[in-house]
């Protein structure tokens, strides 16, 4: 704990970060996976099989997922950011394009971009969800946007009707980060099923966990073709579709017609996510009772406020962020997050807009640091609340009282 931050005054005495209690003794993470005895037993069925990759549990799995969010095609991947990686190739990303996305998400979103070299490019958020900000999207849009995305921060899906008309009107391709929203609903359709493509990450704080591993969700057969060739090299084997094949060609005969990777995801990690899929809607609706207490209490505690959850959405709450309200923001961010911290509280922040990273800032952004106003503010204020399936009531109710002891002391 930096000294900065100790309170001279006599009535900050209660809180640990000036020596008192904690609110608890062990530390409360922001999130944690939630594994069964279930999701067990089917990874060491898996494990004793004939098959420890490119097994029968893959296509399992993807069809599971693909019929979960009503979607025609799965691709399985070994992370969300391989997942990102492989989207933009299949949107045909070309060295120099422009890929527009907000700066409220983690790295890997503008990362692959990188990795095709093309160029990340910066929109601003709403302020009140964090997501992509409809209104300064076109603004945004050049002759060498090729792909726009859409983040569905911390579980909210983001605009995808507007959006998408957006991009059918540039010619441009829609790829929604669903990393945090699988489960979530917008207009009634599930997140994962409303752009040309979606991606999901099964981290371990993610809706679902298969430790590593990422997923493409589409419509498109061509998108579909491209996803699996780049998850395996670049390998082609079906021989209606070989360039080079003649008749001393057998059976063995194969092709690399793209600069692939491998991207596989393991047998063994598809059995967890199967198994994991199968309890989804009972975590999805236990992170949506814990959102709805949070918002009960939030309202009677000062000088901070919860983002909002727009009526034609019902969000997976991967997190559940708020805001500082209390002027100046900046400052007492640092402190409400330090003093929870030290109340045990296992608070984060979501996220350090991308451009701000020493990397962007060197190679991206030149120092020209984008007109993102909206969300460099969302950062400066905001804390992430601890979110996870499994918290108890008392998990929750610590989270309340460590927030209301601070608010009473510090943001009055
Ligand atoms: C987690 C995450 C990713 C990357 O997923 P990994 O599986 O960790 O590679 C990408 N985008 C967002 C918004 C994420 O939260």
């Amino acid at each position: 704990m930096t000294s900065n931050l100790k309170l001279d005054t006599k009535t900050a005495s209660k809180l640990a970060i000036n020596g008192a209690e904690p609110v608890r003794q062990t530390l409360l993470p922001y999130g944690r996976q939630s594994i069964s005895k279930s999701d067990i037993e089917q990874v060491t069925k898996t494990l004793q099989s004939d098959w420890l990759t490119q097994g029968p549990e893959i296509e399992k799995f993807e069809a599971a997922v693909a019929k979960f969010a009503g979607v025609k095609y799965a691709v399985a991947y070994s992370s969300g950011t391989s997942a990102l990686h492989g989207a933009y190739f299949a949107a045909d990303l070309q060295k120099d394009q422009e890929v527009l996305l907000a700066p409220i998400t983690f790295a890997a979103t503008g990362n692959a971009a990188l990795y095709l070299g093309a160029n990340p490019v910066f929109c601003d958020v709403e302020p009140d969800t964090g997501n992509i900000d409809l209104a300064k999207v076109e603004s945004k849009i050049s002759k060498k946007t090729k792909i726009l995305v859409g983040i569905d921060f911390a579980g909210h899906p983001c605009d995808a009707d507007e959006l998408s008309q957006i991009a059918r009107k540039h010619n441009l391709v829609l790829i929604v980060d669903a990393a945090h929203s699988l489960g979530a609903t917008y207009k009634g359709k599930q997140a994962g099923s409303l752009a040309d493509m979606s991606i999901l990450s099964f981290h371990p704080v993610k809706s679902l966990t298969t430790g590593e591993g990422g997923m493409v969700l589409t419509n498109s057969p061509e998108y579909y073709d491209r996803l699996l060739k780049f998850r395996t090299h670049g390998i082609e084997k079906r021989r209606d579709k070989l360039v080079n094949l003649d008749e001393n060609q057998g059976s063995w005969y194969h092709e690399m017609q793209e600069l692939g990777y491998n991207y596989r995801i393991t047998d063994i990690q598809a059995a967890l996510g199967s198994s994991q899929l199968e309890r989804l809607s009972e975590f999805i609706k236990r992170r949506r009772q814990i959102a709805e207490t949070y918002r009960k209490e939030l309202a009677t505690i000062s000088g901070i406020k919860p983002l909002i959850e727009k009526e034609y959405v019902q969000s997976a709450y991967h997190l559940f962020p708020i805001l500082i309200t209390k002027d100046p923001v900046a400052a007492n961010r640092k402190l409400v997050f330090e003093a929870l911290r030290a109340e045990n509280i296992g608070v984060q922040v979501h996220y350090i807009p991308v451009y701000r990273h020493p990397y962007y800032q060197k190679n991206v952004v030149a120092n020209n640091k984008p007109d993102c106003p909206n969300a460099d503010r969302f950062y400066e204020g905001e804390i992430s609340l601890p979110m996870f399936p499994s918290m108890t009531e008392q998990d929750i109710k610590d989270v309340v009282t460590a927030l209301k002891k601070i608010s009473q002391e510090l943001l009055i």
